[in-house]
């Protein structure tokens, strides 16, 4: 490739289910290969599979990606949508002598493949049509186009993954490029959609490692430049068996919805699984951009750990902004006034500290929109026994005469009510905790007092001074 070669990659799903994690971690790459070198990157819809295709697979393919920071730089591709194209192809092959009519019937495919089956050899469909013209009585029978792939020798790849593979000529069929209805198959519009899109890079999963071999006599007969080919191995699970749903290889949207995560956590972590950067663990997007090279990817399947997956997002939710967090909690604690909001995203500092998912992070905002009295949770409650219920008067009364509702101001009293009384200080904090948040975690107990407040504080606490009436 000329220096003056711009690199344009693709990310080329088939909509035929959610976008799951491999899918992400594709497109990812393909991203960043390109970003890295000023390059394009380009989405494509491979939609041919119409029985198989659906509206809300492709429209969860670009939720995903949107999700993730990874819409394409143009309007993506749609497949099905350059048949013509395909076929003008397929004929051009024809034309040159590259492809040939076939006019074998599925019986005599069939019959073939049973003899090779019954003599234990491997079947190889050996056309007579690549070298024989059709006769008058082909003119009203169908046929399909197959491509005349080299016999001899072998094709070489000098994978940036997977380093050189080679693989005998002989071992590549004459497949079919268009089938008798006219409809180019998967393998011809693949080739046909990269060329036109100007792909210089196809970098996917190396299930598709097999495909460049037929996919490149395709290219080569057409003339066209060959792209660079990166196979990157596919994710497997915790316990290196190949990923499935018990692994949590759900769709981008589980990893948003049901598991709570933040995107640049997600983001970070998919770079990881499977390229490397040294020991760095933490890494930007601007630094995903500048440090991504094919040289990082890995030779062997990179590992999918759930575990890391949450503490990164733990890492990612410290970091993130406050007033952005609590609109992304907002909705999970029911409709919130102005006053709520901004009492949410003052809390913040403290309950994202706590916190490694937005789910967490909803659970422990929850005592700030609580109701009076409170609902005890089991613990809670068994922490408010005959003593913690008499401390709390204490703390009532020392609090009730405070002058200025602060953090020092608040710390001070309850540390001198503790001292007067001869108390621990857990002695007076595991009540409050209680009494205040209904529960028996929570962030600090004075950042708790100040984020309540003077009047709802007391009131909670006065709530729980006396025993329940049962
Ligand atoms: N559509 C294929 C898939 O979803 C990818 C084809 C390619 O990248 O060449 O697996």
């Amino acid at each position: 490739m000329s220096a003056s070669t711009q690199i344009v990659t693709r990310f080329a799903p088939s909509p035929t289910g959610f976008l799951h994690i491999g899918g992400a971690r594709t497109a990812l790459f393909n991203y960043l290969l390109a970003r890295a070198n000023d390059g394009k990157y380009l989405v494509r819809i491979e939609d041919t599979d119409k029985k198989r295709s659906t509206p809300e697979a492709i429209e969860a393919i670009h939720d995903g990606l949107e999700w993730l920071g990874l819409l394409g730089d143009e309007e993506p591709v749609f497949q099905s949508q350059r048949a013509e194209r395909h076929a003008e192809v397929a004929q051009q092959l024809l034309d040159s002598g590259h492809a040939y009519k076939c006019y074998l019937t599925q019986e005599e495919l069939q019959a073939r493949r049973e003899k090779a089956q019954a003599e234990k050899r491997p079947f190889r469909i050996n056309s007579e049509w690549r070298d024989q013209q059709p006769g008058p009585e082909q003119e009203s029978q169908s046929y399909v186009v197959r491509l005349k792939t080299p016999d001899d020798g072998e094709t070489v790849i000098e994978d940036q993954v997977q380093g050189t593979i080679r693989v005998k000529n002989a071992e590549i069929d004459d497949y079919v490029i268009l089938r008798g209805d006219g409809t180019p198959t998967y393998m011809l519009a693949v080739v046909v959609d990269d060329h036109d899109m100007g792909v210089t890079h196809i970098m996917r999963g190396d299930d598709h490692l097999n495909n460049a071999f037929r996919q490149l006599p395709l290219i080569r007969a057409m003339g066209w430049d060959e792209p660079t080919y990166a196979h990157v191995p596919l994710i497997h699970g915790a316990d290196g068996a190949k990923l499935s749903k018990r692994h949590g290889a759900l769709g981008v949207d589980a990893y948003r919805d049901e598991m709570g995560l933040l995107p640049e956590a997600v983001f970070n972590y998919l770079l990881r699984l499977g390229w490397g950067h040294g020991d760095d663990e933490i890494i930007s997007r601007e630094q995903a951009i500048e440090w991504f090279d094919l040289k990082g990817v890995g030779k062997s399947p990179s590992r999918f750990d759930t575990k890391k997956l949450l503490n990164l997002n733990g890492h990612y939710i410290r970091e993130a902004d406050n007033g952005r967090l609590a609109q992304l909690v907002a909705p999970k604690l029911g409709e919130l006034e102005d006053d709520q909001m901004a009492l949410l995203e003052r809390a913040m500092p403290e309950l994202k500290a706590r916190a490694n998912d937005l789910h967490q992070l909803a659970e422990g905002a929850e005592f700030l929109f609580k109701t009076r009295p409170l609902q005890m949770s089991e613990k809670a409650a068994a922490i408010l026994d005959a003593e913690a219920r008499d401390n709390l008067v204490l703390a009532h009364a020392g609090l009730e005469k405070l002058d200025e509702w602060s953090l020092e101001g608040v710390e001070n009293v309850i540390r001198e009510v503790a001292e007067a009384a001869e108390l621990k200080l857990g002695k007076l904090a595991q009540p409050l905790r209680a009494a205040l948040t209904g529960s028996n975690t929570s962030p600090g107990i004075f950042d708790v007092l100040v984020l309540l407040g003077r009047d709802e504080s007391l009131a909670r606490i006065a709530d729980q001074t006396v025993e329940p009436k049962e």
